[in-house]
């Protein structure tokens, strides 16, 4: 039996709440599942300052990369407003995502039917959606060179960020986006701006490039950024696996995040480079919600990002397709049996806590996996 080595680091605030309700679900994959989870605890954020000064220290880093998959919970809060600007919590994320050079970033938006109502869109709109967004998430404009303001001397500044990419890097954010597809639905959808920018000319290009190299089998499209914007929320169960930059895929995966109700529903993924030799890839699975300080420390989180982004390190990491829809499956039972935490609430159903939501899942595997 395969074993998996974890780093759990669930970070500040709700992220440690929430981290205990995936202990339960490894425990049960370790009891009843076809791998063994070795899982080791560390610090990062706010709290791994208070512990060592640092957001995340090199040991804890090393730990990160030797592991099969780091499984992260949030990071930050009020208590750490003040502290200095390179070790503030959120530097731990993103050395991890720097150093584990993770430039995938995958972030599902799914409408479990039990959740349509609470949509901001309509209930047809949104039921049964099942989307993911591709955003290449270490190149891009927010790392870009120049990147300054400078005083021009008139009582006026100027602001430059620069929007870089190479053929490389685009090639390889959109071969992941090609190969996601085709264990879905088959359709890839590119957006870019080749209208008004260079880079959007460049995307576009090496895009239908590697498309007809290596893909022809896929359906494949462009479309503008705005324009996708607008499909994006007049139908978005038009797309499949939608690839996009660093900026536009920001700002589209919020707006897809939306479609699906509460942010304590949302899991990501962050994928770095395949090993050819090992055909592993580095990994990070977290929830796309922060370390909410307002309901911190009260048993009110909602588990159920931090429990699906597991789920992707199942699918994505370690190939256990069936635990994955098993544990997806529980998800929606549940749901569908009306038990809700204080986010997702609706008229009619019974609220439970973090831990209840938790215990409520588990329970509902052990049923379906008889
Ligand atoms: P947040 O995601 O922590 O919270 C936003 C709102 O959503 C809050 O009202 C919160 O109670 C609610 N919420 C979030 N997750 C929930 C869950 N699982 N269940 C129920 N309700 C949930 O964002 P914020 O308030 O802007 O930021 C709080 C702190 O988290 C800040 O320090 C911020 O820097 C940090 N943050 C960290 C990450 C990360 O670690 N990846 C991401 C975003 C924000």
């Amino acid at each position: 039996m395969a074993t998996h080595k974890l780093l759990l680091l669930p970070g500040d605030g709700i992220g440690t709440e929430v981290m205990g309700e995936v202990k339960r679900v490894i425990a049960w994959l370790n009891k009843n599942g076809t791998a063994k989870f070795e899982t080791e605890d560390g610090l990062v954020g706010g709290a791994s300052y208070d512990a060592d000064k640092v957001a995340i220290t090199d040991a804890t880093m090393a730990r990160a990369q030797a592991a099969d998959a780091v499984i992260f919970g949030a990071v930050g809060g009020p208590k750490w407003a003040d502290v200095p600007y390179e070790a503030r919590p959120e530097a731990g994320l993103l050395r991890l995502r720097k150093d584990m050079a993770l430039f995938a970033n995958l972030r599902p938006a799914i409408c479990y039917p039990a959740l349509a109502e609470s949509s901001s869109l309509k209930k047809e709109i949104v039921e049964g959606l099942d989307i993911m967004i591709v955003r290449e998430l270490t190149g891009g404009v927010y790392f870009g060179e120049p990147k300054t303001i400078t005083d021009l001397g008139n009582g006026q500044k100027r602001a430059i960020d620069t929007q870089v990419y190479d053929t490389y890097e685009i090639e390889r954010i959109v071969r992941v986006a090609f190969e996601l597809a085709k264990k879905r639905r088959n359709k890839v959808t590119s957006m870019e701006k080749h209208n008004v920018m260079k880079s959007g000319v460049l995307w576009k290009e090496v895009v239908t490039q590697v498309h007809s190299r290596e893909y022809k089998d896929v359906q494949f499209e462009h479309q503008l950024a705005d324009s996708g914007a607008m499909q994006l929320v007049k139908y978005p169960k038009q797309f499949d696996v939608i690839v996009t930059d660093n900026l536009f895929g920001d700002i589209l995966s919020d707006i897809a995040a939306m479609l699906t109700g509460s942010l304590g529903m949302l899991p990501s993924a962050s994928l770095g480079e395949m090993d050819p030799k090992t055909k592993k890839r580095k990994a990070l699975y977290e929830p796309v919600h922060g370390s909410a300080p307002d309901i911190a420390g009260k048993g009110m989180a909602n588990p159920v990002a931090m429990i699906s982004s597991f789920v992707m390190a199942l699918r994505y990491s370690f190939d256990m397709q069936k635990e994955a829809d098993l544990i997806d499956q529980a998800v929606a039972a549940v749901l569908a049996k009306g038990l809700r935490t204080a986010d997702i609430k609706s008229d009619g159903a019974k609220m439970v806590s973090t831990q209840q939501m938790g215990e409520a899942i588990v329970a509902e595997m052990d049923t379906l996996a008889k």
